[in-house]
């Protein structure tokens, strides 16, 4: 199995090399060269999420050196519970968020990170450094998978006063093994240094960069894994309604549904931060400045990923044939919030906006297959003056919440974040 860019350069990579890479050479992303043809049949239904992984991304792994050690992968990235909860009315809501730290970026930071562990580049003498830009919950994702599995060290860029209480906590608790900076700009200025240090040839020459980001392929194929895993799991072919902001989750399912699993329509449900509507709209694809929004971890302008879908259809129409994308705005994330409340359900900001596209734009006789992308403790500043009481926080997060935070101020170029790295404190 080989993986090549989105881009023009033809180079073929393994899947070790197109993790170890993250981007490709030429700046794009890394997609498979020819799609595997996975034969599952009815007693796929009855495996759980880990064994159900392994056999759909073997496939992905043929040949490389990580094919011997995925069995064990799966099973240690994947050892929380990933629920299937029937809220009737034709919805179902697929809980992404019961990992250690309570959101859907558990599952790729913890593949990616037992990946890594078994990657040869990482285990020279070169020190290794995950570098990873945040718009509120991969960075925390990324620290707790990394420090928990491997010896890996972790350097996190996330925008000041752009991601929640509890988000920056969950940033900044780690310890000595991982180095968070608090970016003057936005998540948009973050995800740009990210990328300049991973084309710029003399970080590589001190470090041995890992991208922890959506780009890395690590990250999507495990999502992949879960879109497939539901859709066998649904009655008729599923529908899935998907919170996007970086577009990984809507690029994870559209190669789901690639792979053959029976997944019918899929929508993007994004908040305020319009590129990928105005996409569907226009046929025009231009990057905007992210605007802040109630569901800070979809505030992108520029969503990476879709370069991925665009890759794999490259005809809107095509797209449009099962496919749609909408905007939902915070008035109608907090409406959303609060009359799921009154029938018992607690959604975070981002799973509210799949929920308000639910039930406005999604046929109402057909099943509709929602991701929760957070648990809504994480968002309790928005959630709780809305219900009016407080949210039980999972017990992962209650630990975290009692660590004093340790982070760096920064300005958003990469020069700043090298004298970040230098300085004593953090050397
Ligand atoms: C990251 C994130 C999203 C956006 O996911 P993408 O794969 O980047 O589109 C949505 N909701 C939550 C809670 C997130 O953390």
């Amino acid at each position: 199995m080989k993986y090549i860019s989105t881009r023009q350069s033809t180079t073929d990579f393994s899947a070790s090399n197109a993790i170890h890479q993250g981007l490709a050479n030429d700046g794009g992303l890394l997609v498979p060269k020819n799609w595997p043809k996975i034969e599952w049949n009815d007693s796929w239904k009855n495996l759980n999420f880990p064994n159900f992984a392994y056999q759909v991304l073997i496939p992905f792994f043929k040949g490389d050196n990580l094919e011997s050690h995925l069995k064990d992968i799966c099973d240690k990235a994947f050892d929380f519970p990933l629920p299937i909860v029937d809220l009737k009315n034709n919805t179902s809501v697929l809980e992404l968020f019961h990992g250690p730290t309570c959101a859907f970026k558990d599952f790729g930071a913890r593949f990616l990170a037992l990946c890594c562990q078994h990657i040869p580049q990482y285990r020279n003498e070169k020190q290794a450094m995950v570098l990873v830009a945040t718009s509120g919950d991969t960075g925390g994702a990324v620290a707790s998978a990394f420090t928990q599995l491997t010896s890996i060290n972790v350097t996190i860029l996330f925008p000041k006063y752009k991601v929640s209480k509890r988000q920056e906590a969950q940033l900044c608790c780690w310890g000595n093994q991982v180095k968070s900076f608090r970016v003057n700009g936005t998540f948009d200025d973050c995800q740009r240094m990210a990328k300049e240090i991973f084309l710029n040839q003399e970080w590589h020459k001190k470090f041995n960069l890992i991208s922890a980001n959506s780009i890395n392929l690590a990250r999507i194929l495990p999502q992949m894994a879960y879109f497939a895993f539901a859709s066998l799991q649904s009655k008729e072919k599923a529908n899935f309604i998907i919170p996007s902001g970086n577009m990984g989750n809507a690029a994870a399912a559209i190669w789901a549904r690639q792979l053959g699993f029976p997944i019918n329509k899929i929508i993007f449900s994004h908040n305020s931060n319009s590129t990928v509507v105005d996409y569907f709209n226009s046929g025009k694809w231009s990057p905007k400045p992210s605007i802040e929004t109630l569901a800070n971890a979809m505030d992108v302008g520029n969503p990476s990923n879709f370069e991925r879908i665009r890759n794999l259809i490259p005809d809107l129409n095509d797209l449009k044939a099962f496919a749609a994308a909408y905007c939902v705005s915070d008035s109608d994330i907090k409406k959303t919030i609060s009359s799921l409340a009154n029938i018992g359900y607690l959604a975070c900001p981002h799973t509210a906006t799949a929920f308000y596209i639910r039930n406005h734009f999604a046929s109402l006789n057909e099943n509709w297959i929602i991701a929760a992308t957070a648990h809504p403790s994480k968002f309790e500043s928005i959630v709780e003056p809305l219900i009016g009481r407080s949210i039980a926080i999972p017990l992962a997060l209650e630990s975290i919440l009692t660590t004093n935070p340790v982070f760096k101020d920064i300005e958003p170029n990469i020069l700043s974040l090298e004298y970040g790295l230098n300085e004593p404190h953090y050397s």
